[in-house]
């Protein structure tokens, strides 16, 4: 009976607050090293903690967001350690009594829809950041250091490489929908620890290891398929898995072994005494609740009532936060939801495609001159064509409004049949065997005539006007 592999996530998320989460430096990305910092972030004697508020509200909206139980008292522990990261030896975490416990996280499977559950999200401080340097030597950069950070830790519910992906995927549009984080994985603010194990059916869970280093979802992806593979063919020949933490090596697309794993206890987490625990109201999270906006499975249900759009596109148009908000803005200025979804679904998706390396989704059209194009193509002011040399050119950023494209390029369709007529009469005279062939029976070469003639009008012909014409003059 062949192994199951079972898969736990730990994912952190940095959260875009102003300040830090026990001092008031600056919470920002800066390429100039240790300028965010103080004695508080760098532990100094004497300089104590002060919680950030924000910091609290943003970890109750992801708990909310994610179908937690918020607790409603919590308390702060510090997780001792030494690395050089850290300058105070100890980070500020959460273990006995988390923020959010529980929550789930509905995914998409090929054998439908499937819950994942979360066993609890916390909030603690992040370290800093260590920099290799080319030249030899290790430099240290405490700007990251106590930015607030939320750890999500699922239960080992997922079963698959592609499970791991499609739930990253779904958390992130569900964060980034929440807007307490940018979810970037290049710049560090979302990251994610992989826990692997085998089991056969029935079984309890196997001895598991720990995955690090992921840099992306794609890095993830590899990485769950190696270490079930390691494992199953280190448990087919008979042998053990060893609990400990892998490296992975995307380069190599190899793991290797960074330490046995340590037990919780050797972290020898204690109360932090400088901070209190937190006792929250319910008036309080029930006012975040209010903040929150509506998430992606909501919102496609919206579209699927509102606007009759097929469940397949209302989830594909909310899939992202950017992409609905496009869908919505144009659906204000032009009330066709099915024509924008169609163009959404199929050019602007593409395009997005097309530039899938880049982190953070950008449309760059404004909907209000895209709608517009759209309008005049529905009033058969230009065609399909026009149409979509108008959506390139925005798409590049081309500033100029429909009406400019359409005159400076030419674009405007010609319905006009004595100016269709002329040239179509030159076009016939030219191709003497094309019309043989037409009178001998061959329908197919009306095709070849309006092809000559959309290439004659650079595409600007109406192509229902030049069929009607064509036909008339062959016959
Ligand atoms: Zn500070």
């Amino acid at each position: 009976m062949d192994y199951i592999t079972v898969i736990g996530l730990e994912v952190h998320v940095e959260l875009n607050t102003a300040s830090k989460v026990f001092c008031g430096c600056k919470a920002e990305f800066s390429s100039e090293p240790n300028i965010h910092c103080c004695p508080r972030c760098t532990g100094m004697p004497g300089a104590l903690p002060a919680l950030n508020r924000k910091a609290v509200e943003y970890t109750v909206a992801a708990g909310l967001a994610l179908h937690c139980n918020i607790s409603r008292f919590s308390t702060f522990e510090r997780k001792n350690y030494f690395y050089p990261d850290l300058p105070k030896a100890y980070q500020i975490s959460q273990l006995e009594y988390p923020l959010c416990v529980g929550g789930y996280l509905d995914i998409k499977t090929e054998a439908g829809d499937k819950r994942i559950n979360l066993n609890r999200i916390h909030l603690e401080e992040d370290a800093g950041k260590l920099v290799h340097a080319a030249s030899g030597g290790t430099y240290v950069d405490y700007n990251r250091g106590s930015i607030p950070l939320i750890e999500i830790v699922t239960e080992p519910d997922l079963r698959s490489a592609d499970e791991a992906l499609t739930f990253l995927e779904s958390l992130k549009s569900v964060i980034k929908y929440t807007g307490i984080s940018d979810c970037r994985m290049e710049q560090g603010t979302l990251r994610c620890d992989v826990n692997v194990s085998l089991c056969r059916p029935g079984e309890p869970y196997g001895t598991r290891t720990e995955m690090k280093n992921l840099a992306s979802f794609k890095a993830a992806h590899r990485a769950v398929m190696y270490e079930a593979k390691r494992q199953r063919e280190i448990l087919s020949d008979g042998g053990q898995i060893t609990q400990e933490t892998r490296r992975w090596d995307d380069v190599k697309g190899k793991s290797f072994t960074m330490r046995t794993k340590e037990d919780a206890q050797d972290y020898r987490y204690f109360p932090d005494p400088d901070i209190l625990p937190i006792k929250l109201s319910g008036e309080y999270i029930e006012s975040i609740r209010q903040g929150l906006p509506m998430l992606p499975g909501v919102r496609a249900r919206l579209y699927i009532d509102k606007y009759k759009l097929p469940k397949y596109d209302a989830e594909v148009l909310t899939a992202d936060k950017e992409v609905a908000d496009f869908f919505d803005a144009c659906v204000r200025l032009y009330d066709n939801p099915k024509i924008i979804s169609n163009w959404v679904m199929t050019d602007i998706m593409r395009k997005l495609k097309e530039n899938k390396e880049a982190e953070d989704i950008f449309i760059p059209l404004s909907p209000d001159a895209f709608t517009q194009m759209l309008k005049l193509l529905a009033a058969e002011e230009i065609n399909q064509n026009a149409a979509k040399t108008i959506f390139e050119a925005y798409w590049k950023g081309d500033g100029r409004s429909p009406a400019q494209l359409i005159e400076e390029l030419g674009l405007a369709q010609i319905s006009d049949s004595s100016a269709l007529e002329d040239i179509l009469k030159g076009i016939v005279a030219a191709n003497p065997n094309a019309v043989k062939d037409y009178r001998a029976g061959n329908t197919k070469a009306i095709a070849y005539f309006v092809g000559q003639a959309m290439k004659a009008t650079k595409g600007a012909a109406s192509p229902a006007v030049v069929n009607g014409l064509i036909k008339k003059l062959l016959e």
